[in-house]
């Protein structure tokens, strides 16, 4: 299959638009001038049901729709454009609205390291063992996730980009910091650059001066979005000589795949790729937020994590859902991702259950909600945290207040009237 990508000028070419009607058309062309629209052939004709639209989870992962804009910011975009206002006034009104949606969400932007006191800013260096590169080449993917919270690298606002071409800074960096073993190639999706471009990276991380990083990780939904990737595109050959050349040095190589629903698994092409994939030594992780509209249902996710298996792949990470972008739309009370959790784990077998969460990344960690209890007269969230900014809170239980509306950790308090968290109170864990 050839590459074809649709945007908003073009998407109603698209086969099977005509189910469409007008007022679902002008809400894509509305929320589309906040949220980034992009979707193609593969997603369009082989995973999008267009029998079931605007409901179809697929659909409602790719294209925008109303009820993912507040009513207030849909209203003023929709006035501006019924007036025919100009490119430059609209474009002023959309930048307001996506700076209301916080695009950095979790204090990202503290995350950035530095050397010889310049800021890298392609790079996170959040947990010690493990840093993120987000190399510039591949800051865009294959379609657009409307949940998407890294939604602002792609809507061209400056100064708001994570990337940097400066391979040699990373190199210099990893040198200097011999407690990092993983690295996690990440965007976007590095998997949208070239063949020739990843192995300059690659190359530059095999790099003899770089035993201590044992893994490299590449984090990708290019399976679920664009499998030809790995299968027909003009390098796709040249792919798999790469992943195959990592996996012969002696490092661990891990693609962190992004599924959001078992419909990503269910094409020749998909499963094809896997195959083609795990023929090169490579081993495939699976991860995916929660997600209201589009995989709220245990039953869904206990068949995403069964087919995974079945395709030998091992399932990783359940996220909620960040606070971000649209995330009224798409955020579930934590209580329910829980229970969600709870009842998909119950349907499967300990094989699919390697899958960690429901997990929030926060300022200070990846917290999981370990589950809801009553203790000492007071019903209480049990939390921990998988990874922390201090690699001492990792796995302490702790408490927070039941509140059945809380969406994000932000919103939840200490239980049994403390006034912070443990890991507020440094003096405890800094002894
Ligand atoms: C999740 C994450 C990692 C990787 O954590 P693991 O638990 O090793 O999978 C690294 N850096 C950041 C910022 C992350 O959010
Ligand atoms: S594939 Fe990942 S980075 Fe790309 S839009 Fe979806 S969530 Fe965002």
């Amino acid at each position: 299959m050839k590459y074809k990508s649709y945007q908003l000028h073009n998407y109603t070419t698209i086969k099977g638009i005509d189910k469409l009607s007008a007022t679902e058309r002008k809400a894509v062309d509305i929320t589309g001038q906040v949220l980034p629209f992009k979707v193609n052939n593969y997603v369009a004709e082989q995973l999008i049901d267009w029998n079931n639209i605007p409901e179809d989870p697929i659909y409602t992962l790719c294209f925008p729709r109303k009820e993912m804009l507040q009513t207030h910011h849909f209203e003023q975009v929709e006035r501006l454009m019924d007036t025919g206002a100009g490119a430059a006034e609209l474009k002023k009104t959309t930048d307001m609205i996506r700076k209301e949606l916080n695009p950095h969400p979790s204090g990202q932007h503290l995350n950035v390291p530095q050397i010889d006191n310049i800021r890298l800013t392609g790079m996170q260096h959040k947990y010690r063992t493990t840093v993120l590169f987000f190399p510039s080449q591949g800051q865009t993917c294959h379609a657009y996730c409307t949940f998407c919270f890294r939604w602002n690298q792609f809507s061209g606002m400056d100064g708001m980009r994570f990337a940097m071409k400066e391979t040699e800074l990373l190199v210099k960096y990893l040198k200097q910091h011999r407690e990092v073993t993983d690295v996690l190639i990440t965007g976007g999706d590095p998997l949208t650059m070239s063949a020739s471009c990843l192995s300059g990276y690659m190359d530059a991380l095999l790099d003899n001066g770089l035993c201590h990083i044992q893994t490299i990780r590449i984090g990708t939904k290019a399976f679920a979005y664009w499998p030809y990737r790995f299968l027909s595109d003009p390098d796709s050959d040249a792919l798999m000589r790469i992943f195959e050349k990592v996996v012969q040095s002696g490092k661990s190589l891990a693609i962190m795949a992004h599924f959001n629903h078992p419909r990503e698994l269910t094409t020749n092409a998909v499963q094809e790729a896997i195959r083609r994939v795990h023929s090169t030594g490579v081993i495939i992780r699976t991860q995916s937020p929660l997600l209201n509209h589009i995989n709220n249902d245990p039953d869904v996710w206990a068949e995403m994590w069964r087919q995974q298996v079945n395709l030998n792949c091992i399932p990783y990470y359940m996220f909620v859902a960040r606070d971000t972008g649209a995330k009224e739309f798409f955020s579930i009370p934590l209580v329910d991702c829980w229970d969600l959790f709870r009842k998909a784990c119950g349907q499967v077998s300990g094989i699919c259950c390697t899958v960690r969460g429901p997990s929030m990344s926060a300022t200070p960690g990846k917290v999981q909600i370990l589950g809801v209890n009553e203790d000492r007269g007071e019903k209480v969230f049990v939390l921990r945290f998988l990874q922390g900014r201090n690699p001492d809170w990792v796995h302490r239980p702790f408490f927070a207040k039941y509140d059945p509306e809380a969406t994000w950790f932000d919103m939840l308090k200490p239980a049994f009237g403390k006034e912070k968290f443990f890991f507020e109170d440094n003096a405890v864990l800094d002894k």
